[in-house]
């Protein structure tokens, strides 16, 4: 996850970070150019996604101490969230042409993360095959509408 000083055109370095412990989440991002900051604020719905992916924030992965309930959701929480491709960690599941293609109409700069929270939620409950059907069924479980 990173910001771009639009004006500049140049990337803005992470700053600072407040992980208040109520599950909200402050970073804030400087344009080393212009000086211009911007602060990145998630509720705790959000800070539990963001964590549960791993995505790093300004280089350091969130503290997960505060979202243990999603521990067992993403037990890998680490780097190479935004990868699209296999993880190098065994075979994932397999995906059908249908969920290909479905998987094909995300967005490309979250289609990596999608693909992988859907394949993490088949590993997790050993589905070996991905379906729109199972999509479907992860997207309610893990309430994650509009993915
Ligand atoms: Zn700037």
């Amino acid at each position: 996850m990173k910001f771009l000083c639009v004006e500049c055109d140049r990337q803005m370095q992470f700053e600072e970070r407040q992980l208040p412990g109520d599950g909200t989440l402050a970073a804030a991002f400087k344009c080393p150019a212009c000086g211009r900051v911007v602060a990145l604020l998630t509720n705790p719905m959000e800070t539990k996604l963001v964590a549960s992916l791993g995505v790093k924030i300004g280089g350091r992965t969130i503290d997960e101490r505060p979202m243990e309930t999603v521990r067992g959701m993403v037990a890998t929480g680490k780097a190479s969230a935004f990868d699209d491709g296999e993880r190098g960690e065994g075979r994932g599941p397999i995906w059908t042409v249908e969920a290909q293609e479905r998987l094909a109409r995300v967005p490309g700069f979250v289609r990596g993360m999608v693909k992988r929270i859907y394949a993490d939620y088949a590993k997790d409950r050993g589905i070996a095959e991905i379906t729109p059907t199972v999509m479907d069924t992860a997207r309610s479980e893990l309430g994650l509408e509009g993915m």
